[in-house]
């Protein structure tokens, strides 16, 4: 039997990197115009340590900021160290989060990234995220909210918020997080990466809603490609 030794060239396909639909100066225009409108950007979650800071936002993954830090008020006035918490015990931070969707998981969670921070980092809480991503309960998008607010450093963290305002105005278009977080880094000018993050966030909280975006009142609307925008 002949056999074709040749055989047909394989098609590569090219796999198109997503890309943002805005100019560079409308992507500084737009941040200009974000860090006027809120020049002291903060999370809402409230910690006073790193450690408290990763428990938070630990908790805080399918709840609100203001649910969370209702729980944590009273949490962190018992155990606001990883000793602490490891004292309270699996029940006792359940007791104190109940409030909080997935509680049970997330009070398990909260023990085994203690006893982690306590055996592995020798109490602190690590500073890079290959590090960071290995405490339970801890993903790249929580370990960006701490890299950038307790350790400087000019992460952005992909959540529902920052996915919806990057996709609507044309900023960083993806399908998912990691493809925004992607285009995000790669298009965010230098100077407004540390801040980018918070803007956004607060940005789609309180303006670009997911039902019913506040158009009328939005200091981009000029310079958002969002087709459904309301005059
Ligand atoms: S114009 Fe409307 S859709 Fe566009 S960013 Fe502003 S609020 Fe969101």
């Amino acid at each position: 039997m002949t056999s074709n030794s040749k055989s047909a060239p394989s098609k590569k396909k090219r796999v198109s990197k997503p890309r943002t639909r805005l100019k560079s100066d409308d992507i500084l225009e737009m941040f200009v115009k974000l860090a006027d409108d809120r020049p002291n950007p903060e999370t809402e979650l409230e910690y006073n340590s790193p450690f408290t800071l990763v428990v938070a936002v630990a908790l805080s993954a399918q709840a609100t900021d203001v649910g969370v830090n209702k729980a944590t008020r009273v949490l962190f006035a018992i155990a606001d160290t990883p000793k602490a918490m490891l004292d309270l015990g699996e029940e006792g931070v359940a007791e104190r989060i109940k409030t909080i969707g997935l509680w049970r998981n997330k009070a398990k969670n909260v023990i085994a990234l203690s006893k982690m921070i306590i055996d592995d980092f020798g109490g602190e809480v690590p500073q890079t995220r290959e590090e960071l991503v290995k405490l339970p309960g801890v993903g790249r998008k929580t370990a960006n909210v701490v890299l950038n607010e307790v350790f400087g450093q000019p992460t952005i963290a992909v959540d529902t918020h920052i996915f919806r305002v990057s996709n609507r105005t044309g900023l960083a278009p993806g399908k998912n997080p990691d493809q925004v977080e992607d285009l995000l880094e790669r298009v965010v000018p230098e100077s407004f990466k540390k801040g980018a993050h918070h803007w956004l966030i607060l940005h789609g909280r309180y303006i670009c809603l997911a039902r019913k975006p506040k158009c009328e009142k939005c200091v981009i609307y000029d310079l958002c490609k969002f087709k459904e925008k309301t005059a």
